[in-house]
């Protein structure tokens, strides 16, 4: 006996609604964070996957999520970084995110090119590399962070943060931000990663891990020379130590006023910031005097300078952590020496030879040299500068000193009249970056660094003029 139509669909309705009405659990996006590195770099995977196969309007949404989520946090997470690592100023921290989330560059940065000619067209094309580790400074708990994710993600690509294990909770609180923004958008949960707690453990892991392809290192010597042996494919921004030259020619009370604020911006933590100033003799006492002027830096006399350089730096001649990224009232405090609240830098007229000319000190304690000429300066600063090829900067209206300079110092960043963090996009021209990869030449990293280039040819068509 035949089933009428009518049957037929009656029970297709039933099933359907019976099936309906089953209760499908939703699988939770997470926050990003998981037990182990290896889940990190499962999900990371998963979500490399899903965002490859997603149109680039989609990505675009999905980093401007991010742009705006990350603002809306700026000023809990900027108090938090400076609660959690004791570093650098609350209002600096503000000023690196809003730098961060609105001057790295997007999904626009890895615009493809082509090439027509005789032969047909050629299409280049920056594909993502898949997976990366990035290992982030105590620094930057933050920008590092937000300005990391913007370019790697623009690239295509997913990420598993390990952040510095003193700065985990403000590191995990943006990448919570920032992964909520991206789910938010409709963008894979996974995306950018970590393990709950990252310690030093779990970066070896992240930099062992098989699965992950590409290795970024922004911190001290030591890491960048450890992921450069790893095998894999390493990007290094490291430390630096970068010197300020004024020479004779210079707009002296500008370069002073640039100086003051370049050096003490988030008390000197910045990798970029000016470590040193070496100015030309015939010119010295002017740049202290009008340093002075700024109301913002305080000169200690020589049994003053005495004090801090014994407190500062340790008899093993290394920079003592505790005053790593402190306001200058608390460091002169505990040599006794008692300043306004006004003031943020402290300087000393050193002799070439002192401690904190050579060393990182990441505090607003500022060493000036003095010198004979350009010439004498230019050979000395490139010796401060230690072969970082980080950052250097030059007040001069001369353009033949400032070309030299340029020339011998070879730094990544180069700062002509204005303070150092113009080179980073902070009142200067050019995209952001808190992940400056001197050592590996990548310079000023973007979305097109985290990429791998691709070649389509296609002969003898598409020619079309
Ligand atoms: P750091 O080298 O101590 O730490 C950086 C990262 O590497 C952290 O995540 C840390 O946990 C990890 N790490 C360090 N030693 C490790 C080891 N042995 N094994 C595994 N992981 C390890 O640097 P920091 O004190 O966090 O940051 C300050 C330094 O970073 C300064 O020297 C500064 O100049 C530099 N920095 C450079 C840039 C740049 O763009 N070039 C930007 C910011 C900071």
């Amino acid at each position: 006996m035949e089933t009428s139509p009518e049957v037929i669909a009656t029970v297709i309705k039933k099933v359907f609604e019976e099936l309906s009405a089953i209760e499908v659990p939703a699988v939770e996006p997470g926050d990003g964070l998981y037990p182990t590195v290896n889940d990190a770099v499962e999900a990371g995977l998963a979500a490399h996957k899903k965002l490859i196969g997603m149109s680039l309007e989609r990505r675009k949404d999905i980093i401007a999520s991010i742009r705006k989520a990350v603002l809306d946090a700026n000023e809990e997470l900027s108090a938090m970084a400076v609660e959690e690592t004791h570093l650098g100023r609350y209002e600096d921290k503000v000023r690196e995110n809003i730098l961060c989330a609105t001057r790295t560059p997007g999904v626009e940065d890895i615009e493809p090119r082509a090439l027509s000619g005789d032969h047909g067209l050629m299409l280049l094309e920056y594909a993502p590399v898949g997976l990366i580790g990035a290992l982030t400074p105590i620094t930057n708990p933050t920008g590092t962070v937000i300005n990391n994710s913007i370019s790697m993600i623009s690239a295509g690509n997913a990420v598993v943060f390990n952040a510095h294990p003193s700065a985990m909770k403000t590191s995990t609180s943006i990448l919570k931000v920032i992964h909520k923004a991206i789910v938010d958008a409709g963008g894979p949960p996974g995306l950018v990663s970590s393990v709950r707690e990252p310690s030093l453990e779990t970066a070896k892991e992240v930099i062992e891990h098989p699965k992950i392809n590409m290795l970024v290192a922004t911190g001290g010597k030591p890491i960048v020379n450890i992921v450069l042996r790893s095998g894999k494919k390493a990007i290094g921004a490291g430390a630096g130590n970068p010197p300020a030259l004024v020479d004779e020619t210079a707009t002296i009370r500008k370069a002073a006023q640039c100086i003051t604020s370049g050096a003490s911006i988030n008390n000197g933590i910045f990798c970029t910031c000016e470590k040193v100033v070496i100015v030309v003799q015939e010119v010295a006492d002017s740049l202290i005097k009008f340093m002075q002027e700024t109301g913002r830096v305080y000169l200690l006399n020589p049994e003053e300078a005495e004090r801090i350089t014994r407190l500062v730096v340790t008899s093993e001649g290394k920079i003592n952590p505790a005053y790593i990224g402190k306001n200058v009232q608390v460091i002169l405090h505990d040599a006794g020496i008692e300043i306004g609240e006004e003031y943020r830098l402290a300087i000393i007229d050193a002799p070439a030879d002192h401690p904190l000319v050579w060393l990182e000190q990441m505090m607003p304690v500022l060493p000036v040299v003095r010198v004979k000429d350009v010439n004498e300066g230019i050979e000395f600063a490139v010796k401060v500068e230690q072969g970082n090829r980080h950052t250097a900067i030059m007040h001069s209206n001369h353009v033949e000193h400032m070309t030299a300079f340029a020339r011998a110092i070879q730094t990544t960043i180069f700062v002509k009249n204005g303070p150092s963090y113009a080179g980073i996009g902070l009142g200067g021209e050019g995209h952001t970056s808190f992940t400056i990869a001197g050592p590996t030449g990548e310079g000023l990293t973007s979305a097109r660094t985290f990429t791998r280039q691709r070649r389509c040819t296609l002969v003898e068509s598409f020619r079309i003029i």
